[in-house]
């Protein structure tokens, strides 16, 4: 049946100086479907139509407000909803295609997305501290937001002084002065890293897979934005299906919750077999 279904995050939404950890997501309808289906022919992974989707598919009540909320979530947190999402969409488990590191050979790979490690968040999330050159530094965990700012980045060396400037919140008690920002070198870069990975939440992507072929144990990375496997090309084909059948128009047909859509989908296919 459709039901919005629960999601406790890893990390949290950071509300009014409170973490709201939980969420709901609402029942998949075509129109969702539709763009997850854009999003995976898309050439390359985009935070703002990450958020874009992330904003229609999340229930908004009075602690979640309107608009500009998956922008606001940790990194973490999207990777985690979109694998949500996938799940409500194709159930827990996908076969995963790669290619051997050491003799090039394809092979296919079994994986249940609910085994995948998940970090939870830290004490003191979405905020950590550290101490640079004798400053005491207040960092807030990189959101859909910051990654937006990283992406349109011009140079490697912009997009991570934007995410600095970005997550340093405070520097001594006070906002950070553009002296400091402009003065942070490599190092001091990393130990704001490191203070960061310390609290924010994180989903293990990475896995050791072995090479049926020849042995060779690797690294597989897997793309947490791209479980949901979506093929806009069937969906259109159902709209298709649904349209000359009941002649509804294709706002309509997207609007229809999914286990609605297969429902109808299946009877239209029962008296094809009926009338063969
Ligand atoms: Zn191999």
């Amino acid at each position: 049946m459709d039901h919005a279904c629960r999601v406790t995050l890893p990390g949290g939404l950071f509300v009014d100086g409170n973490v709201k950890r939980e969420v709901w997501l609402r029942p998949l309808t075509g129109h969702l479907e539709l763009r997850l289906a854009e999003l995976a022919a898309a050439q390359a992974n985009s935070p703002s139509k990450i958020s874009a989707l992330l904003d229609s598919a999340i229930v908004r009540d009075e602690e979640c407000p309107e608009g500009g909320l998956a922008s606001n979530l940790c990194v973490a947190d999207r990777q985690y909803l979109m694998l949500t999402l996938a799940r409500m969409l194709g159930g827990d488990h996908r076969w995963l295609t790669a290619q051997c590191e050491r003799c090039d050979a394809p092979f296919d790979i079994e994986i249940a997305l609910p085994a995948l490690p998940v970090q939870l968040a830290g004490e003191g999330y979405p905020f950590a501290t550290t101490r640079v050159r004798d400053a005491d530094v207040v960092l807030r965990v990189p959101t859909g937001d910051d990654q937006e700012r990283v992406a349109n980045a011009v140079s490697e060396q912009a997009a991570l002084q934007s995410l600095v400037e970005s997550c340093v919140v405070r520097v001594n008690g006070s906002a950070p002065p553009p002296s400091f920002l402009e003065s942070c070198t490599p190092r001091d870069i990393d130990e704001m890293e490191a203070a960061l990975e310390a609290v924010a939440p994180s989903l293990g992507t990475t896995m050791s897979v072995v090479c049926p072929e020849c042995g060779a144990e690797q690294l597989m990375g897997l793309d947490p934005y791209a479980m949901a496997g979506v093929s806009g090309e069937q969906l259109l084909g159902e709209l298709h299906t649904l349209a000359s059948r009941y002649h509804w128009g294709e706002e309509a047909i997207l609007s229809l919750n999914r286990s609605r859509r297969l429902f109808y989908l299946r009877l239209i296919e029962r008296d094809r077999g009926l009338a063969s």
